[in-house]
């Protein structure tokens, strides 16, 4: 369940969770992180092994994904709350918005990691580089670096021919 407590100059909506459409999990993630507080902020390419088990008959979708290096791994952050407009992170007691953040907390608590991929062995790929509790569901998985990534624009300049 998720902690509903407020911390100071947080605000939530109560007009949160309107389904617009379904997700269905494909997979669920195992990682060594029972707990929130044990996660790291932001997964590592240094981090330990983790394992994403494909379920069927989303198995046979993996044909060709050990090509890659890279993969980009979406989940359900299913222990988040869905409701914050304005969240004060834990981390530094500053109040931003949502859209702001990487926090969990989110209306459609989607989390993102790009990871190596290790292993793949039959339904399960070992990858290094997450972040999430152990059971995490398994929202979808893309390859990075092939010839349709989005590539980052360049940073932000003065020169008005960019
Ligand atoms: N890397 C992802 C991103 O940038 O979209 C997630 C970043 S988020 C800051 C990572 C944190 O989410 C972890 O440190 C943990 O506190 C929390 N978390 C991990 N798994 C979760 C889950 N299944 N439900 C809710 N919160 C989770």
């Amino acid at each position: 369940m998720p902690d509903t407590t407020l911390r100071p100059g947080e605000i939530a909506t109560c007009n949160a969770v309107r389904a617009d459409a379904t997700i269905q999990f494909i997979g669920s993630i195992q990682t060594p992180w029972p707990t929130r507080d044990q996660c790291p902020r932001q997964g590592s390419v240094d981090g330990p092994e983790c394992q994403i088990h494909l379920f069927k008959p989303w198995d046979d979708a993996l044909d060709g994904i050990d090509a890659y290096e890279r993969i980009e791994v979406l989940y359900w952050l299913d222990h988040s709350r869905r409701d914050l407009l304005l969240q004060s992170p834990a981390s530094d007691g500053r109040v931003r918005g949502t859209f702001s953040l990487r926090s969990p907390v989110r209306p459609n608590p989607i989390g993102t990691s790009l990871v190596v991929l290790e292993n793949r062995d039959g339904n399960c790929l070992t990858v290094r580089g997450l972040d999430c509790l152990n059971g995490t569901p398994l929202v979808d998985l893309k390859p990075d670096r092939c010839a349709y990534s989005p590539i980052a624009p360049p940073k932000h300049t003065t020169d008005s021919r960019q």
